[in-house]
């Protein structure tokens, strides 16, 4: 694919991220796929799987809740695997249920293990040990984050730019309440990414777009964006789709194209402004 000159730097050999999409351990849980793609982007699906490994089974999650929307983004991950292949883009994912433990909130926050999510009780995590917390956060939340993080400098120091997105999706009905927005884009005080997305979803007049909805980086659902954006200066923006819209192959196809023009068409503007960032840094 075409990048703007200059940024097109490969990985040293030695530092490409393993990919572990075809690894066939099922203990495997930090899963990276394309880890040595040069493109600009890299993607995050935080929400991805509503996979119980092994050594979770004993906790007794209900197969009943590991269906519902509680237990992953539907969806998600075929549009955010689709993009990696579009944009040439590494993508990380936990191949593990949020119900286990959330990639993508805070150590301290109440929702990184739920006992109750929209009103449905998830019993497997009531009376849970500090012990027990300690090690899902040492075997899953923390080796996710170290792997985004590795990736993230390895392509500063090999001179490639990058700009972080996380593809989630939301229930079209939560809490008895219908939500109108097909798409929404979450953001903080750097809009850089999320304008050009908003700007370009909105072009057509047939989606209502949320503007920091069906979320906001409030409900502390932009951690792991900002957590690394924020660390390395990177654009960002967190992508929630509305999983109606992408419940079978044909719908993440047409989201999968739709953002990858409106992504690419912006980049050139984007990592302009990095750049220029990265030297000021420098003569400092
Ligand atoms: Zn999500």
């Amino acid at each position: 694919m075409a990048l703007p000159s200059g940024l097109a730097t490969s990985f040293p050999a030695e530092s490409v991220p393993a990919d572990t999409a075809a690894a066939s351990d099922p203990d495997t849980l930090i899963m990276v796929e394309n880890g040595a793609g040069a493109g600009p982007f890299v993607l995050l699906c935080d929400h991805a799987s509503n996979r119980v490994a092994d050594a979770y089974q004993p906790f007794g999650f209900a197969a009943d809740r590991l269906g519902l929307h509680i237990a992953w983004d539907p969806g998600a991950l075929g549009v955010a695997r689709l993009l990696s292949g579009r944009l040439d883009a590494p993508l990380f994912w936990p191949d593990i249920s949020r119900l286990v433990i959330d990639c993508n909130r805070p150590l301290d926050a109440a929702s990184l293990i739920v006992v109750e999510s929209e009103g449905r009780a998830v019993p497997a995590n009531v009376g849970l040990s500090g012990t027990e917390r300690a090690r899902r956060i040492e075997r899953v939340h923390a080796p996710y984050h170290d792997a985004i993080d590795a990736c993230l400098t390895q392509r500063h120091a090999s001179g490639l730019a990058t700009i972080l997105i996380a593809i989630h999706s939301f229930t079209p009905v939560y809490l008895g309440k219908a939500r109108p927005w097909h798409v929404g884009i979450v953001f903080d005080e750097d809009a850089r990414m999320a304008n050009a997305l908003i700007k370009g979803l909105a072009a057509d007049p047939g989606f209502m777009v949320g503007v920091n909805e069906p979320y906001s980086p409030a409900d502390l659902v932009y951690y792991s964006v900002s957590r690394h954006a924020r660390t390395h200066r990177l654009p960002a923006a967190m992508i929630e789709i509305r999983n109606n819209e992408i419940g079978d192959e044909a719908g993440q196809k047409i989201w999968a194209d739709r953002l990858a023009e409106i992504l690419l068409a912006a980049t050139p503007g984007l990592l302009g402004a990095q750049q220029a960032v990265v030297r000021s840094l420098q003569v400092e």
